[in-house]
C-alpha cells in the first residue's frame, strides 16, 4: 500500500500526508541535483483513535488536492481553509504567492472584490456563518459576473472537503433565460392589462371570423359575457353595415397592403338592442395556420353618443339649410332656392334637350287689400294663394316660390306648353274660385295675373331672358284686364 502510494505520487515534489497503521505519515520527496529523489519521512503526531481500520477522511492526501480539476479545499470547523489547490487560487483570484490557509472562505471571496476594487451587491449576502451551516452546495458570487458552485462533503473530525466549480456561464444562460422569460411574461401581461382593462372590447378572430378571445369590457358595453360570443360567428352579433365592411377585409387578409379598416356599425346586445359601435380591424400578418389561428384583431368603441350628436347635429343642420331655403310667411321655397332650383334645371334642359316652363305669378290689386285690411289680413291671403300653388302642383320636380312681395314664381320643368298652359290655368282658376270670404267677410274677391315663358327643347336660351320674357308676359297679362295670362313660347 505504502509502495503503492509512492508510486502513484512519484511525481509530486511537494510533501504528501497519508494514514499507515494507525500513524499519520508524511513524505517529502525531492529531486537531487543529479537526477535522484530523496524522500524525508516525517512520523505525525500519533492517530488517537486507535484499532481503526477504515481509512479516514482527516488523513485526506492534501497533495492530491492539485489533481483535481475543480477548486478544492479542507476547511476546519473554525472555518479556517487548512488546505486549498491550485485551482482554487485560479477560480478566487488569489494572487500569486498569497497563501489562503489560516483564512475563510468568506474572507478569501471579501479579498476577491476587494482586489477588484468593488463591493458584492448588496443585498445579496455570500452566505451567512459557517460554511459548515450550509444545507448542500451553495452559490458564491465574484466580480465580472463570475460564480462558483460550493459543495462540501464533512470529514469526520468536523472539518470538510469543500469542491469549487466554475458555474458562470451555467449562471449567465439561467439568467437570460430567466430575462427573456421574465421579459416575455411581461409582454403578455402588458397586453393583457391592456385587452382587460380597455374599454373597447377588443376581439380576436380567426379568418372565418369565429371569435377566439373577447376582452371583459365586452359585459360592460353589450351585456355579453366573453363565453357567450367565444367560439361565435361574429356576424351573428353585427349589423348587416358591419358585415357587408368585415367581409372584405377577410378577403383581403392575405394581402401586404391595407391592413387597418375603419368603419361604424351596430351591434346587437343581450337585450337585443342595437348598440353603435366603431370598429377598427387590423389584420394580422401571414397566412393563418389551422382553424383557430387568430387572424385579425378588432376594437370595437361605443359611439352611441357620438353618433346621437351627430344626428341632432345633422337635424339642426337640415332645419338651418331649410330655413335658410325656406320663405318664413309662406313655407314655399324663398327666392334664394328658387334661383339655386332655376339654374339646375335650366341646366339640365339644355343638356338633356328637355323644356323648361317658368311662370311669373302676381296678386292683382293686392295693395287695396293690405290698405283696406291691414297686412295680417295680407299675409294671410298670401298664404292662402301660396296653400294654392302647391295644390295645383304635381310632379314631384315642379317648385312654386315666394318671388318676393305679392309676387310667385312657380318651374315646371320637362313640361310642354300645353302640359304649362294647363297648370297656369289651373293657379289661376283656383285663385278666382276661392272662397276669400273665409280670410274676411268683407274681402274682395283676389285674382292673379300670370306670365309664362316656354321654352321648347333644343332651346338655347339664357336664364335672363327667361324671366324677362315671363315678366312681359306678366305685364301683357296686367295690362290685358288681369286674372289672365299671357304666355310667351321661345321659336
Ligand atoms: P297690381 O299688381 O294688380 O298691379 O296691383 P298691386 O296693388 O298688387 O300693385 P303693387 O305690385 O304695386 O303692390 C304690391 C303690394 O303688395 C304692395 C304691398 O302692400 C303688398 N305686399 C307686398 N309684399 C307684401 C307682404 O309680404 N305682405 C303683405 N301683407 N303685403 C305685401
Ligand atoms: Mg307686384
Ligand atoms: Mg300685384
Amino acid at each position: 500500500m505504502i509502495g503503492e502510494a509512492i508510486n502513484r505520487n512519484r511525481s509530486l515534489s511537494r510533501p504528501f500526508t497519508f494514514l499507515h497503521r494507525g500513524r499519520r505519515l508524511r513524505v517529502t520527496s525531492l529531486i537531487t541535483p543529479s537526477g535522484g529523489r530523496l524522500r524525508v519521512w516525517q512520523d505525525l503526531e500519533p492517530d488517537t483513535r486507535k484499532g481503526e481500520a477504515a481509512p479516514s477522511w482527516d488523513t485526506f492526501p492534501i497533495d492530491l488536492l492539485d489533481h483535481i480539476a475543480d477548486g478544492a479545499t479542507v476547511i476546519d470547523q473554525d472555518d479556517k481553509i487548512v488546505a486549498a489547490n491550485r485551482e482554487f487560487h485560479v477560480l478566487y483570484d488569489v494572487p500569486q504567492g498569497r497563501s489562503v490557509i489560516g483564512r475563510s472562505l468568506a474572507q478569501v471571496v471579501a479579498e476577491a472584490w476587494a482586489g477588484a476594487g468593488e463591493r458584492p451587491p448588496a443585498g445579496r449576502s455570500l452566505f451567512a456563518g459557517s460554511v459548515h451551516a450550509m444545507v448542500g452546495p451553495f452559490e458564491v458570487e465574484l466580480p465580472d459576473g463570475q460564480w462558483r458552485r460550493v459543495s462540501a462533503r464533512p470529514l469526520a473530525s468536523g472539518s470538510g472537503y469543500f469542491s469549487h466549480a466554475d458555474i458562470t456561464v451555467l449562471k449567465r444562460q439561467q439568467y437570460d433565460l430567466l430575462v427573456a422569460e421574465r421579459r416575455a411574461r411581461e409582454g403578455e401581461y402588458k397586453y393583457r392589462l391592456l385587452a382587460e382593462n380597455a374599454s373597447d372590447v377588443i376581439i380576436a378572430m380567426s379568418a372565418d371570423l369565429r371569435i377566439q378571445f373577447v376582452s371583459p369590457a365586452v359585459r360592460r358595453v353589450l351585456g355579453w359575457g366573453p363565453e357567450d360570443l367565444t367560439g361565435a360567428d361574429l356576424t351573428q352579433f353585427i349589423d348587416a353595415d358591419g358585415r357587408a365592411a368585415f367581409l372584405p377585409a377577410r378577403s383581403r387578409a392575405d394581402q401586404a397592403r391595407d391592413r387597418h379598416a375603419t368603419f361604424t356599425c351596430q351591434m346587437r346586445t343581450a337585450s337585443d338592442a342595437w348598440v353603435w359601435m366603431e370598429a377598427s380591424v387590423g389584420l394580422l400578418p401571414g397566412e393563418a395556420a389551422g382553424d383557430h389561428a387568430i387572424a385579425m384583431v378588432c376594437s370595437f368603441r361605443d359611439v352611441t353618443e357620438r353618433v346621437r350628436a351627430e344626428r341632432a347635429l345633422k337635424l339642426a343642420h337640415d332645419e338651418l339649410s331649410s330655413m335658410a331655403a325656406t320663405d318664413a310667411l309662406t313655407g314655399l321655397a324663398n327666392r334664394r332656392r328658387f334661383d339655386a332650383v332655376f339654374e339646375m334645371e335650366w341646366r339640365r334642359a339644355l343638356r338633356d334637350l328637355r323644356p323648361l316652363a317658368l311662370m311669373l305669378i302676381d296678386v292683382d290689386h293686392f295693395k287695396a287689400v293690405n290698405d283696406g285690411h291691414g297686412h295680417v289680413i295680407g299675409d294671410e291671403c298670401l298664404r292662402r294663394v301660396a296653400h294654392l300653388l302647391r295644390a295645383s302642383m304635381r310632379r314631384p320636380g315642379d317648385l312654386a316660390a315666394r318671388y318676393g312681395g305679392e309676387e310667385f314664381a312657380v318651374l315646371l320643368p320637362d313640361t310642354p306648353s300645353a302640359g304649362t298652359l294647363a297648370v297656369v290655368e289651373k293657379i289661376r282658376s283656383a285663385v278666382e274660385t276661392e272662397d276669400w270670404d273665409r280670410i274676411h267677410p268683407d274681402l274682395p274677391r283676389l285674382t292673379v295675373s300670370i306670365g309664362v315663358c316656354c321654352a321648347p327643347r333644343a332651346t338655347a336660351v339664357s336664364m335672363g331672358e327667361m324671366i324677362r320674357c315671363a315678366d312681359e308676359a306678366l305685364y301683357r297679362a296686367k295690362n290685358g284686364g288681369r286674372n289672365r295670362f299671357d304666355i310667351h313660347e321661345i321659336a
